[in-house]
């Protein structure tokens, strides 16, 4: 790394990935309001996450390494060791980026070793492409080399006959940056840097408006990543890379403060927006934290379902009944890169409701994303009623939501929690650990939520240390509780909703605070379509799994549209209805005792529609490989507040 005063070293690289500016020095910025913790230094305990995680590491290792490396080979003229995958083929190369980042998080977020190897073994390879190539390419689109040239020389023309490009070389930078800020490998930062500058050298030639015409195409993070080139080197050319690819279209609008987004691909905007944050936090410009900031605001206000996700068929589409009847419901990848935008903006402004958004999307749509046996990832969550959803399987079906899966369960310790130079967040409740070198501090936070409403935070120093602990006080926890050690004082009393809860003292080892967090039941209704709602447990979603014919296959295999549940669509009329006022609904649910120690269950019984009796609500990210009911018709009159 360059002396230069910019960045402190990997410490403070490790803080990249989710909060840039935890040096800022070279660019004159204010250090950031908050930064997250290097994933390393948080792990998970038992729960629901953990289980998840340690599932992804198994099925991560079960995944053959050279098969999802042979584009790379095949692009630098070696010869692969093994064929690449059949499945989704013109997009070669995007898969073994995503795995890439996928092993940088588990290794950091497990320690387990032979994701190491596996890492350090897929950089090697890497590097044999980078040295073949000679140019700093290491890219797996097939028949790249024309576009690139073509490119240089400052046309687009062949633009059209590839899929998507530069999201797919983006997942690569990715991968190698992430090997570097998670893992530390200085050989991935040597390849992403070179790599970077290869790409400065592709689009040297574009005017301006062939520069825009060219990101009228998904191109993924391209900003992030030149942002974060600037942020491990220093090097101003970079930054202007990362302008570059703003995307006039997106960026002025949300600058603005317009929402344009009707109709746009939904995950070929979100990583722009994440690219904004990257570049605010780096230069404070305020166009581009404005433009991230609105971004934010109005998917997650105006444009998200009750499980976190947005969008149907992967557009923006305007909101409606129509999202009830799509079966291409919420995308997974969109989701994790609102979650990634999240964190950004949560550093530059840690503001409760970006963690309000968080756990909603967390528990609801991603930690759901995951079939439990047999680890495969979901790519559409319908919200139509009655529906259901397919799973990916090891070493086939190379969709991005797989890609994107791949990271997901690797990374739920990112934003547990965050810090200043004196101040401690603990933004979601999740059994975990987290160790806080600088203060000599460790932190086990113990709960079994969302199966229990509560949780205690125990605090273990070398020494008494001050600090100030935030405690996220939840949107949905009206009678929230904070104790300390064995005394009744309520530090929540008087504290306003989606905010934080401040305990500020000296420390001692041993002390220990007490949260509890009742949750109620709500019904929210789905945007801008009030004869729908769905029924939520404090953050979390509930929803009931439906009688399903056997046959009903959940399975995708390598089809190029195998990733759509396109099975029977139940008439719309035959699913179950709700009926009357929303606390009517909630009144007549009927606590269930607990199965299978998962106590959240709850009867229905205000249901109208026949032959449905009995119904089981339970939090949705426990239901699979079944039809479910999450978004419900509402019958008779509309429901009331
Ligand atoms: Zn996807």
């Amino acid at each position: 790394m360059k002396a230069n005063g910019f960045i402190g070293g990997i410490a403070a690289a490790l803080a990249l990935a989710g909060c840039a500016s935890s040096a800022g020095s070279g660019s004159g910025a204010p250090p950031a309001q908050a930064l997250l913790f290097p994933l390393r230094d948080v792990r998970l305990l038992e729960g629901p996450l953990k289980a998840a995680q340690d599932l992804n590491t198994r099925t991560l290792l079960a995944y053959d390494v050279d098969r999802l490396l042979a584009p790379y080979l095949k692009e630098a003229g070696l010869e692969a060791k093994a064929p690449s995958f059949p499945a989704w083929a013109g997009l070669d190369g995007h898969v073994g980026g995503h795995y890439l980042s996928a092993l940088a998080l588990t290794g950091a977020a497990t320690g387990d070793e032979r994701i190491k190897a596996r890492m350090d073994y897929m950089i090697a390879e890497l590097r044999r492409c980078h040295d073949k190539n000679g140019s700093g390419y290491v890219g797996g689109v097939p028949n790249g080399a024309a576009l690139w040239d073509e490119m240089r020389r400052g046309s687009i023309a062949g633009l059209g006959k590839y899929w998507v490009p530069w999201y797919n070389l983006h997942k690569m930078y990715a991968g190698l940056r992430d090997a570097y800020v998670y893992a530390g490998s200085e050989d991935a930062k040597r390849l992403f840097l070179d790599f970077c500058d290869w790409g400065l050298r592709i689009i040297r030639g574009l005017d301006a408006a062939a520069m825009e015409a060219m990101l009228d195409t998904e191109f993924g993070g391209m900003n992030e990543v030149y942002a974060d080139a600037y942020a491990l080197s220093g090097d101003k050319k970079y930054l202007a890379a990362a302008k570059r690819f703003s995307h006039n279209t997106l960026f002025l609008s949300m600058a603005g403060r317009s929402d344009n987004l009707d109709n746009l691909h939904a995950n070929t905007q979100v990583p722009k927006a994440v690219g904004y944050a990257r570049v605010a936090a780096l230069t404070q410009e305020r166009a581009f934290g404005r433009a991230a900031a609105f971004f934010w605001d109005t998917v997650v206000k105006n444009r998200t379902l009750a499980l976190g996700g947005n969008g149907r068929s992967e557009y923006f589409r305007p909101m409606g009944k129509d999202y009830a009847e799509d079966v291409q419901g919420p995308e997974t990848c969109a989701t994790y890169n609102m979650m990634k935008l999240t964190e950004a903006l949560f550093c530059m402004s840690p503001d409760a409701a970006y963690a309000d958004y968080y756990e909603r999307a967390m528990y609801n749509h991603i930690l759901s994303s995951q079939n439990p046996v047999t680890g495969g990832y979901v790519y559409f969550t319908p919200a139509r009623p009655a529906h259901y959803r397919v799973y990916s399987e090891v070493n086939e079906a190379m969709w991005c939501c797989v890609g994107t899966g791949m990271e997901n369960h690797g990374r739920y310790g990112a934003f547990i929690y965050a810090h200043t130079q004196d101040a401690l967040y603990v933004n979601l409740y999740a059994a975990s650990e987290l160790h806080w070198a600088e203060k000599g501090l460790r932190l086990r936070q113990e709960t079994a939520f969302p199966d229990e409403e509560q949780s205690t935070i125990r605090i273990q120093v070398d020494s008494p240390v001050r600090f100030t602990l935030l405690i996220r006080r939840p949107w949905w926890s009206s009678r929230q509780a904070v104790t300390l050690n064995n005394d009744d004082e309520n530090y929540a009393a008087g504290a306003k909703m989606s905010s934080y809860i401040a305990i500020d003292r000296v420390w001692q080892d041993g002390d220990t605070v007490r949260v509890s967090l009742p949750m109620g039941m709500t019904v929210e209704v789905m945007p801008k379509a009030e004869q729908y709602a769905a029924i939520m447990r404090g953050p979390i979603l509930m929803a009931a799994r439906i009688p399903t014919e056997d046959g009903l296959d959940f399975f995708a295999d390598d089809g190029r549209w195998a990733h759509i549940p396109g099975g029977r669509k139940l008439p719309p009329g035959s699913a179950p209805a709700l009926a009357g006022r929303r606390e009517e609904i909630l009144e007549k649910l009927q606590h269930l005792p607990a199965v299978d120690g998962a106590p959240l269950r709850y009867r229905l019984t205000a249901l109208v529609s026949g032959g449905h009796a009995g119904l089981v609500l339970e939090p949705f990210f426990r239901i699979h490989e079944s039809r479910y009911m999450m978004y419900w018709p509402m019958q008779g009159s509309p429901p009331g507040q």
